[in-house]
């Protein structure tokens, strides 16, 4: 990382990418390890992303998305804040049917690894200070966007200007460079928010995450580094929201308690709770003259499945085997095959992902004697066909479908 930046008045570079996101971050770092210069904007400070008001989740990062993030380097940081799921439990109320996937069933590698998002983005900024050929300007407000055949430039408040042969929208579901772009979104909400916390508790989670799907949606215990902490997700109705976040702590774990029992031991709350509004959203195509989006500016889904930011990686993978490619055979970094290729890849598979988690939520979130009873059945019956089950939890390893070579544990390209 260049430490002049901040001084210099015109930048100039092979990719733009405009948010320093956990999608925009890697994408960066995957970049400039590859030998593609690069330049990272974002409008907030980055350590300010790196404190604990700032985002009390935690992600699921499917085993390939490890794979991916072991190849850019960033494993190595993180590995000590990160805990194994080496199951994951699944159950609709207090049905006495269930799912229950084992990792052992398949072979050594857990299904995934938690991690706190605020570990990933510190893992991150320590990396993007390590990489050579990438430049972060944070804060900084981007205030005009121009692309044309000739290049993609960014003009920042200061006045200061940058200019790549690609532009790459990683600015989360309100992208202001998708919208420049004039690309549409197809979205809608769910009239549910995550209400998200962590959790400190006397009983070990022996590296089990626990899916318990109630009416209001699904409640998620899911196991962070150590054994006794755990990420919690409850889904809940909108309007019932401000009073469960009102509540004092105690009154607070007796309500999680209610829905998902005192399997874990005594409860204690860890920092400050968060909430989330929910909704589905898809960008009408995912490239324009000089552009690429990925992350959650392509797609934003249900946390249902714990699926959102292991697409986002993918959308980098991919990305960075098609500019490792084109910069190989010295092609324009935004020659329109590569983009149409990225498109192409990417758009499928994360439809068909918005597509089952909004179904799933559907199915699930709601007390319908019928639909109870026939996805009880169908938990019963996954879970006793093996060769089923273990094409589901291939599908949660993220080793399904057509894998970047970062995710293959390839060298890009
Ligand atoms: C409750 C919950 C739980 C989840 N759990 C999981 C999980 O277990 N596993 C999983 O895979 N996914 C999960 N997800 C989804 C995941 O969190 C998101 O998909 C992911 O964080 C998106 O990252 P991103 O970098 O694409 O976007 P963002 O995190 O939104 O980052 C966008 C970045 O762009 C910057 N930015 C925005 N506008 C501008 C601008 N105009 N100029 C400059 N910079 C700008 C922002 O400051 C920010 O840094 C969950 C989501 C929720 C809501």
């Amino acid at each position: 990382m260049r430490e002049s930046l901040c001084m210099a008045k015109k930048l100039e570079t092979d990719v733009i990418v405009i948010g320093a996101g956990l999608t925009g971050a890697t994408l960066a770092c995957g970049l400039a390890a590859n030998g593609i210069q690069t330049v990272m904007v974002d409008r907030a400070a980055p350590e300010d992303s790196i404190s604990p008001s700032f985002d009390g989740r935690a992600s699921a990062i499917a085993y390939s998305s490890k794979v991916a993030l072991d190849g850019i380097g960033l494993w190595p940081l993180v590995a000590g804040k990160t805990e194994a799921i080496r199951e994951i439990r699944v159950s609709d109320g207090a049905s006495p049917l269930f799912l229950h996937y084992n990792h052992a069933d398949l072979g050594d590698n857990p299904l995934g690894y938690m991690i706190e998002n605020r570990d990933m983005r510190s893992g991150l900024l320590a990396l993007t200070k390590q990489t050579a050929g990438l430049d972060v300007i944070a804060p900084a407000e981007v205030t005009a966007i121009a692309r044309s055949n000739e290049g993609a430039k960014i003009t920042l408040r200061d006045g200061q200007t940058v200019t790549g042969r690609l532009l790459v929208a990683a600015d989360g579901r309100t992208s202001m460079t998708r919208q420049a772009a004039g690309i549409a979104v197809i979205d809608w909400g769910y009239n549910q928010h995550a209400i998200v916390a962590t959790i400190d508790h006397t009983v070990s989670h022996q590296g089990i995450a626990h899916e318990r799907f109630l009416p209001s949606g699904p409640f998620a215990i899911l196991p962070l580094k150590g054994g006794h902490r755990s990420s919690l997700v409850w889904t809940e109705r909108k309007s019932l929201v401000e009073s469960f976040m009102a509540l004092d702590d105690n009154t607070f774990l007796a309500e999680v308690s209610e829905r998902v029992g005192g399997f874990l031991g005594d409860t204690s709350l860890v920092g400050p709770r968060f909430q989330h509004p929910l909704g589905l959203q898809v960008a009408a195509t995912y490239t324009a003259e000089r552009l690429a989006i990925v992350g959650d500016a392509a797609h934003g889904i249900h946390p249902i499945a714990g699926q959102g930011l292991n697409l986002g990686l993918r959308d980098v993978a991919a990305l960075i085997d098609i500019l490792v490619d084109a910069k190989r055979y010295g092609l324009d970094l935004a020659h329109s095959a590569g983009l149409e290729r990225y498109q192409r890849w990417r758009r499928a598979d994360n439809l068909l992902m918005a597509g089952m988690t909004d179904i799933l939520n559907r199915l699930f979130s709601n007390d319908v004697p019928p639909l109870r009873v026939m996805r009880d059945l169908g938990l019963a019956t996954v879970n006793s066909l093996p060769t089923l089950k273990k094409t589901f939890m291939r599908h949660a390893m993220g080793q399904v479908g057509d894998l970047p070579k970062l995710m293959r544990g390839e060298a890009p390209g």
